[in-house]
């Protein structure tokens, strides 16, 4: 039987609905405006749709949004002396600096100078460090979007062997953290994969939940899942002229119990919990400037 299609655009819909009426709850209260400033450096065309999309969103549900876009021959100190100027301003509530970044700039130097309290991203060590602990500040953006698609789709994570095949910063090495948590929608067993993985495809036809965050169209074939798995589909490849995840989505639909498509499957989850981190972070700020 074909997998359930886990519809991330849907899910995401009714979370901006939600994100407006709390933002306008917001401003009716605090007379501000939650505000995104996003630093776009570069001409990367993948890079500036992704900000474009988010300004819009965040228009979408009542928050305002800069862009700050830079020449891709812009200096470490330049990029630096514009974070220092966000961070100081207090009508910007959120920083998200677009990656990559050109070679000159080192991203980790430019990640770390982001106010804590402004980091919706949640790259910052301090805000790592929390969501590690189990005491997050703001949760990463595109792992929280994997998790509450995992709780809307009604998927048991509590117990469940999840896979997470990629460890990147961004998405595996945090998702996992997230998922064997103590707490809803975690207790997992997690197994963090990456190219030095031995056995691969034992271990992921082991995963109750897979999830796949690598990079590789359609790396992820029927016989990688176990029949009945639940198959989360983080990447986004472009292949001729056509967006595909990193799972071949037709074949493993075939095996899994429930699948996530892309696009409209983690993508649209990335920035509505942009937006929510966006407004955590107006609150947090507001209750520090009182
Ligand atoms: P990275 O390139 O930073 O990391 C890729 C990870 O996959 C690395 O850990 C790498 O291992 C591992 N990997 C690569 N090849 C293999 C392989 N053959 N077998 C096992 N592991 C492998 O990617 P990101 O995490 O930034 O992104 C992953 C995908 O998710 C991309 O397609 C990206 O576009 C997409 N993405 C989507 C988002 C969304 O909103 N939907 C948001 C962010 C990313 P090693 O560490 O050993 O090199």
């Amino acid at each position: 039987m074909p997998a359930r299609l886990i519809d991330g655009k849907a899910i995401a819909a009714s979370i901006r609905e939600r994100l407006a009426v709390d933002v306008a709850t917001f401003r009716q209260a605090t007379h501000r405006i939650p505000k995104l400033a996003a630093v776009l450096v570069g001409d990367d065309p993948a890079s500036q749709v992704y900000v474009r999309n988010k300004e819009q969103a965040c228009t979408k549900v009542g928050m305002a949004s800069d862009v700050h876009r830079l020449p891709s021959t812009t200096t470490q100190t330049q990029l630096l002396e514009l974070i220092a100027r966000l961070n100081a301003d207090s009508d910007v509530h959120g920083i998200l600096v677009q990656l990559p970044l050109p070679k000159q700039i080192h991203e980790t130097t430019v990640l770390d100078a982001v106010d804590p309290l402004k980091d919706v991203d949640c790259f910052h060590p301090e805000n790592v460090g929390r969501m590690v602990q189990g005491r997050p500040r703001f949760l990463p953006c595109t792992p929280h979007g994997v998790q509450v698609l995992l709780r809307e789709s009604g998927t048991t994570v509590d117990g469940a062997h999840v896979v997470v095949l990629g460890r990147s910063e961004i998405v595996g090495k945090p998702v996992g953290m997230m998922l064997v948590q103590k707490g809803e929608t975690a207790n997992a067993t997690v197994t963090i994969c990456h190219s030095r993985t031995k056995n691969l495809a034992e271990i992921t036809r082991s995963a109750d939940i897979l999830i796949a965050a690598i990079g590789r169209p359609e790396f992820v074939t029927a016989d990688l899942v176990r029949p009945g798995a639940v198959v989360i589909d983080v990447g986004i490849n472009r292949l001729g002229d056509r967006l595909v995840g990193d799972v071949a989505f037709a074949a493993v639909s075939e095996v899994a119990s429930a699948i996530t498509p892309v696009p409209g499957g983690v993508g649209p989850m990335t920035i509505a919990m942009l937006l929510e981190n966006t407004l955590t972070a107006a609150k947090l700020q507001s209750v520090a400037a009182q």
